[in-house]
């Protein structure tokens, strides 16, 4: 089936058209009976949590993008260094590490039999996207979102933790959630969707926009803003690293992780699914959790997968 379907799509690149894309998620998609009848178009449709079913699980076939992969040597990931918890340069042996590095990790461990075949390559969150769909990394494995707008230009796995976006303030400050910053400068990270979310809040905050979550809190120490907003996980690391913040709020949003793949690659981006499939039914996923995130409390059951 796998060889079957490589061919048709090389046989339709030769010939100059475009392979049938998948489910589209931002764009408008009639509804079959809408379609028959010729009508117009149902309002548009998207679940960006909805992923590519794993349909070979973890085999490896001849000609797939995870052979071409283990031909190559290494897995190429795309990420931060300044996420603590999540991936952050280890100060003492250099490397970077953290709850994403170790999704990395265990994909590279399907691929290859070893968990240590991960080249990671730093991207601004303001590339991420970018770096993925231009095949200058295999995966980004960063604190990342899925949501309709990425996926017109990248897939995603399933998800594979849930955050929120929170704020994070000074020890002494008065704030308990995002409306109590209106017309208060706010920080967040170029290209994250925490930015955006700030344009959406009402009363408004004056978003601020630094390359990195890292440059916020530098910001925010040197008191040009007063706050810093993005999701929970990110939140918990800068104030590990800042006895005079603390994180405060209900979370404003809802900020599925996923893994971005290139849509070149389906079969890779099934295949991390399996990986993730595998990760939540024999505890490894769990196991990373309590490595990482033991300080947010007991670890929750992982997100469940949905399929399209
Ligand atoms: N999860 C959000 C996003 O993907 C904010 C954090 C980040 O940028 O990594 O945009």
């Amino acid at each position: 089936m796998r060889v079957l379907a490589v061919v048709a799509t090389v046989a339709l690149l030769a010939a100059g058209c475009t392979p049938a894309p998948p489910p589209p998620v931002d764009a408008p998609r009639p509804s079959p009976a809408a379609s028959a009848a010729g009508s117009a178009p149902a309002a548009p449709e998207c679940d960006p949590r909805k992923s590519w079913r794993p349909t070979q699980g973890l085999r490896i076939a001849a000609g797939s993008r995870m052979a071409e992969i283990r031909e190559r040597g290494h897995l190429i990931l795309g990420t931060s260094q300044d996420t603590l918890l999540f991936s952050s340069r280890n100060p003492f042996t250099g490397a970077i590490e953290g709850f994403d590095v170790d999704m990395a990790r265990e994909i590279s461990r399907a691929v290859f039999g070893s968990p240590d075949k991960v080249r990671i390559l730093v991207i601004p969150r303001s590339r991420r996207v970018e770096a993925v769909a231009k095949g200058e990394v295999d995966l980004a494995i960063n604190t990342m979102t899925t949501n309709c707008a990425r996926w017109q230009q990248v897939d995603f796995s399933t998800v594979y933790y849930e955050a929120g976006q929170k704020v994070l303030v000074g020890k002494d400050s008065t704030v308990t959630r995002i409306e109590d910053l209106h017309d208060r400068p706010v920080c967040a990270a170029d290209g994250s969707t925490s930015l955006e979310n700030l344009a959406k809040v009402d009363p408004k905050p004056i978003p601020v926009a630094r390359r990195d979550f890292g440059e916020c809190l530098v910001a925010f120490q040197q008191n040009e803003v007063e706050a810093i907003s993005t999701d929970d996980t990110i939140l918990a690391g800068l104030a590990a690293q800042d006895p005079y913040a603390k994180v405060v709020g209900p979370p404003f949003t809802r900020e599925p992780y996923a893994i971005a793949v290139s849509k070149e690659h389906r079969d890779l981006t099934e295949f991390v699914n399996a990986v993730l499939e595998r990760m939540r039914a024999d505890g490894t996923w769990k196991r990373v959790y309590d490595r990482w995130l033991h300080d947010s409390g007991p670890a929750p059951k992982p997100p469940a997968a949905d399929y399209r």
